[in-house]
């Protein structure tokens, strides 16, 4: 598996660059924070790109570090702006990606990984036909149903709205450069860098 320099594609929308684009998608509970907190330790030169988001902080989550927690005007007058290289709502909240950073690392040549929704992914492949896509599977439905209450900071709404988002999400997987199932975290891990490491 290759994964192809940003710069190398002619049909680039955003600015040509040396460095290179990872989307990571999946349903919510499917253990992509688990699997990004574990790849930036074993791998402290790729660079995380912290969204920003109107959903409440969940208990533990620190601004600037999971995500930037701002409100629904605010977010609305960003998106004006242009701010956002992609964003989208995501059971009734929304999320974006900050263009700026983003494109700075991009351009001084890192390896940048968005940890995004299927919308925003699709956004992404539009502006960035080279950016390399994951998706991240389950086991199961049920397994996954199990990890987010095992999580314990979803309310029963937002549950009921992930897992309806998630059948979903899983139909959509083909479109993505590679699939992975996220069953054993350390297999799942080795599958990532397999992918971007070869
Ligand atoms: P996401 O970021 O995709 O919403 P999280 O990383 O928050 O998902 O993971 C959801 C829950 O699943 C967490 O409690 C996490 O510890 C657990 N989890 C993640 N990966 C695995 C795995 N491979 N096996 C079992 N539990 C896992
Ligand atoms: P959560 O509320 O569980 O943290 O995230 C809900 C969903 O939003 C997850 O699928 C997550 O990947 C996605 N998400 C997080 N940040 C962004 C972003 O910047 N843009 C988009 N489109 N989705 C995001």
């Amino acid at each position: 598996m290759q994964v192809l320099p940003i710069e190398s594609d002619a049909s680039t929308k955003e600015n040509p660059s040396p460095g290179r684009l990872i989307v990571l998608t999946g349903p919510s509970g499917v253990g992509k924070g688990t699997l990004m907190q574990e790849m930036l330790k074993r791998h402290p030169e790729l660079y995380y790109s912290v969204s920003v988001t109107t959903r409440s902080p969940r208990p533990g989550e620190i601004n600037g570090e999971n995500y930037y927690f701002i409100s629904r005007s605010k977010f609305e007058q960003l998106v004006a702006q242009g701010e956002f290289l992609e964003w989208a709502e995501f059971a009734g909240n929304y999320y974006g990606t900050p263009r700026e950073a983003v494109l700075n690392q991009i351009r001084s040549g890192k390896l940048v990984v968005l940890e995004i929704e299927l919308e925003g992914a699709r956004q992404i492949r539009a502006s960035f036909p080279s950016a390399f896509s994951i998706f991240i599977l389950p086991p199961s439905l049920s397994e996954l149903e199990s990890r987010i209450r095992g999580r314990a900071q979803d309310s029963e709404e937002a549950i009921a709205r992930r897992l309806c988002h998630a059948q979903a999400e899983i139909q959509a997987a083909e479109e993505f450069d590679v699939q992975i199932v996220n069953d054993d975290l350390e297999n799942a891990l080795k599958a990532i860098e397999a992918t971007l490491f070869g």
